[in-house]
């Protein structure tokens, strides 16, 4: 962050290491995002492949897992990369997050050693792409009433169902499904070329448009026994994945913010009209300066959040704290900039629509705002209004 825009001298709170990631991965979105991730957004094709390889060698896939060729950083070093993967794009965080968040984290925590060994060390260098199966057509704030099933039939597992609007489903090897059984909830780790697995690329979305997203069908996909997750029972292994994500995105919506503000400031300072910058109009730094208070209340109460996390002290409610409000603020950064750029701020050529439009899937996804209010009033309440 420019030093200008660090109001409240967060950087010197971050330790040594933690900065030292923060800037190899900042670099890192330098010089391999920042320079095609324009076209990579509107050609609505990313190398995910080649990208996820690099992150790998970087240590970023799993990076706040232990063991399996994983890094085991904080949960502070962790936000951190998100927050410089996601200035340079929503797509590219989610891609590291769905990879080791939601995929890596589900078997790492609630797989066997053998699907341990089997799927972690070659997704934590990239070579093996995971994905999520959580949402279903008709079935997504409300996934406990799942339609896909699976049932026994002898010591094999039999899937059908299908699950939509699933990050990086088109190119990812494994695929972590969540299915109903006879006993609840169960999670399988599915090799995606099970006969019987397809994915489709979902096309035209206008957000997100640098990640791959996928729907995936599941017809009559045997399975042997040990494709299981063995320690995954009820709807809560799911939910306890979405909260590591969740975790990442309250920094990564940050960095979206940052780079949104950055590019206004300077866009700001340059341009003149009526024979003045736009940046020395009281009106202007109105905004400037109510983004920047936002901006630094979202990186403070990620880096609390992230701080209680490595105090092993972070509940899931207070994570709903973090993605409502870093998200909201942060889409009104972005919208609230765009206004400052004019013209220019629908241009592909500034980075500021991109990261408004990713927003709009970063609040949708990992639980909406909605549902994270519900979160935090049954918290307040004691009472449930989910339903
Ligand atoms: P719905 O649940 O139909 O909700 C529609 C609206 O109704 C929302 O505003 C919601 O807040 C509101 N609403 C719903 N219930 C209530 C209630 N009780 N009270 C008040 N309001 C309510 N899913 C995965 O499993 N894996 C992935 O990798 C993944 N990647 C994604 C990538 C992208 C780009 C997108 C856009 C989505 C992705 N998702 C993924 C799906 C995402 O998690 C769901 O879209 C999300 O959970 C919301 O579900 P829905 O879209 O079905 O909306």
């Amino acid at each position: 962050m420019t030093a200008a825009l660090d109001l409240l001298d967060l950087d010197p709170s971050l330790s040594e290491e933690e900065r030292q990631i923060r800037d190899v991965v900042r670099q890192l979105v330098d010089d391999r995002v920042r320079p095609h991730v324009a076209d990579w957004y509107e050609d609505g094709k990313v190398p995910a492949r080649e990208l996820a390889r690099e992150f790998g060698k970087l240590g970023l896939l799993g990076m706040h897992l232990t063991g399996y060729g994983c890094a085991g950083a904080s949960a502070v070093a962790y936000g951190l990369a998100c927050q410089e993967l996601e200035a340079g794009d929503s797509g590219l965080r989610s891609l590291v997050s769905v990879q080791g968040s939601l995929a890596m984290y589900a078997i790492w925590r609630y797989g066997s050693e053998e699907q341990k060994q089997r799927w972690l060390p070659s997704m934590a260098t990239g070579e093996a792409i995971g994905c999520f199966g959580l949402t279903e057509p008709d079935h997504g704030s409300d996934p406990a009433s799942m339609a896909t099933r699976a049932r026994r039939d002898g010591d094999d597992w039999v899937l059908t169902g299908g699950k939509m609007w699933i990050t990086n489903a088109p190119i990812a090897d494994v695929a972590v499904i969540w299915a109903r059984t006879d006993d609840g909830v169960r999670g399988f780790a599915v090799p995606m070329d099970t006969p019987g697995v397809t994915a489709r690329e979902i096309r035209r979305k206008m957000s997100l448009r640098a990640s791959v997203t996928g729907e995936i069908v599941l017809d009559d996909v045997r399975l042997p026994a040990d494709a299981q997750l063995p320690e995954a029972v009820g709807l809560k292994a799911p939910l306890s994945c979405l909260t590591e994500a969740r975790y990442g995105i309250v920094w990564g919506a940050v960095g979206a913010a940052r780079d949104c503000l950055e590019t206004t400031l300077a866009y700001a300072s340059s341009r003149t009209q009526f024979g003045r910058p736009l940046a020395g109009f009281q009106l202007t730094q109105a905004k400037l300066a109510d983004m920047a208070v936002e901006l630094v209340k979202g990186q403070l109460l990620a880096l609390h959040l992230g701080r209680l996390a490595d105090a092993r002290r972070l509940r899931p409610e207070q994570v709903s704290v973090g993605k409502l409000n870093n998200v909201r603020e942060a889409l009104a950064i972005a919208r609230q900039c765009r206004t400052i750029l004019g013209a220019n701020g629908v241009s592909g050529e500034y980075p500021v629509m991109r990261h408004a439009n990713n927003l709009e899937s970063v609040l949708t996804y990992e639980g909406t705002s909605e549902i994270h209010q519900l979160v935090i009033g049954q918290r307040l309440t004691g009472l449930s209004a989910f339903a």
